[in-house]
Parts: structure tokens; sequence; C-alpha cells
């Protein structure tokens, strides 16, 4: 079992320390700010063991360099098809990563979309997505294409149901506005719009979700479904005749409301 303790940056970022339980030693996911990492770690007395970084968003890597000059030799993991300074394991997905001090191995996972070379880390029922899956949303297409961010989604949707979802931001408030327009009539929906105002009102981050929570109620892992299919054909116009074009749609679709 690991513990991930949460390390709220920005406005809206969390940056995620994996830790083994009673033992000192984290691997920080997406470093955006070195500031609030630091603070954590000397209040808890905290030795940071790797870094993992999912893409070179500066809110996920704006605090590498600072927390490299406190803490040198760290091993920085990130992808290879992005330029990012201080990488020193880059990876393409497919790989694992042992994390000896945690006695943790992450399997790598390539889910391009957001970004060209977003990597995702899986391991131990947890999965650190980055900006690829969000709870109730997506990623925006930056860079790849979206039949690239339909596969990648879908090769999460393929991990177990009880993995937990640690994405980068509370963002979950806003995506519900949106899967509550794209299914009316979805009643986990509504269960989920009720929790996450309960959690928000106390402060409490939404994140992490399981993946069968977001499988019940996040439209973006929902428009293979005939009447999620037939609210975004309503939007579109047209008949779609694959997932890909199903996505590329329902994304269209927020990006037109945000
Ligand atoms: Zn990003």
């Amino acid at each position: 079992m690991l513990e991930v303790i949460t390390v709220p940056a920005f406005s809206d970022n969390y940056i995620w320390l994996i830790r083994k339980p009673d033992q000192p030693y984290v691997a920080i996911v997406d470093p955006g700010d070195a500031e609030p990492v630091l603070r954590v770690l000397q209040k808890e007395s905290l030795i940071p063991v790797a870094i993992l970084i999912t893409h070179h968003h500066s809110d996920h890597i704006g605090g590498v360099r600072r927390l490299l000059s406190e803490h040198d030799n760290l091993p920085v993991y990130g992808p290879l098809k992005e330029s990012i300074p201080n990488i020193t394991h880059p990876l393409t997905g497919g790989e694992q990563i042992a994390l000896d001090k945690l006695d943790a191995k992450f399997t790598v996972l390539d889910v391009p979309g957001h970004t060209a070379g977003h990597l995702a880390y899986y391991g131990h029922g947890l999965l650190f997505c980055g900006d690829t899956l969000f709870t109730a949303g997506c990623g925006r297409l930056f860079e790849g294409t979206a039949e690239q961010m339909t596969n990648s989604l879908e090769k999460i949707a393929a991990l177990p149901d009880e993995t937990l979802v640690y994405c980068a931001h509370e963002y979950t408030l806003d995506n519900l506005v949106f899967a509550k327009t794209a299914e009316p009539n979805n009643h986990d929906l509504d269960m989920r719009i009720e929790e996450s105002h309960r959690l928000r009102n106390q402060d409490t981050p939404t994140v992490p979700s399981t993946l069968l929570l977001e499988k019940k109620t996040n439209p973006f892992l929902r428009y293979h479904l005939p009447n999620v299919t037939s609210a975004i054909e309503q939007f579109a116009g047209k008949q779609l005749n694959s997932n890909s074009e199903r996505f590329a749609a329902i994304r269209y679709w927020k990006d037109t409301l945000d």
C-alpha cells in the first residue's frame, strides 16, 4: 500500500507526493511550483527520491529546477518526446520504473492528446494521469489529435475499476456542469454533483476519484454509449461513425461552452 499526500498549488493544481506509510521517502509528481512542496517536505520531515513528470506545461514542471537545487541527484522521469530540462530518465511509454525506496513499481503509459508526449504512471492501484483524464472531464487537445486522445482515454478506461485517479487539477465542479448538459438523465451524475458540492463546500479535494465513478459519470469515457452518442450527434447535426469522431465532437461541444 502506498499513500498519497496532496499538495495544492497555484489556483487549482495538485502536486502529488507518493509515500510508503511510516517511511520518509516520497516521489513527487508534476511539481509545477517548488515552494509548497518544500514546505510539506520540511514540515513532515520527508525525503524526495524521485520526480515524475507527465508533460511539459509549466504548471507541471516549473518547480523542478528549484527542487533539484535543494536535493541534488534526484532522478527525474518524464517524456522523451517533449522538451523538458533536467530529465534524467526519458520515457516513451511501456516501461516499468522501480522506485526502490518506496518498494514501488509503476508502469508508464503513453497517453498523447493534451500534449504530444504526455505520459501517465500506473501502479499499486494508483493512476497519475496529469492533464489527460480529469475528474468528470478530460484535457484539451493542444498538440495531439482526437484519435490519439481517444486511444489514450481508452487505454486508461481499460485499467481496473477501483483504480484511484489522481489528475493534476481541481476541475470537477466545472466539468460536471458540462457532464449534466451532455447527459441530463444520468442519476449517478446527480449523486456525484451533490457529493462534489459537499466536498468543495468543506474545501476538501474531489481528487482522487475512482475509475468506476469516471466510467459512470465522465462523458469523455461515455461517448460510445447510445444515449451519449445521440446527444453528441444532435449537437454535431450529423451521424458519427467512430469513437474518435464522437470524442472530437464532444470535446468541441465542451470547448464551445467553456
Ligand atoms: Zn497541461
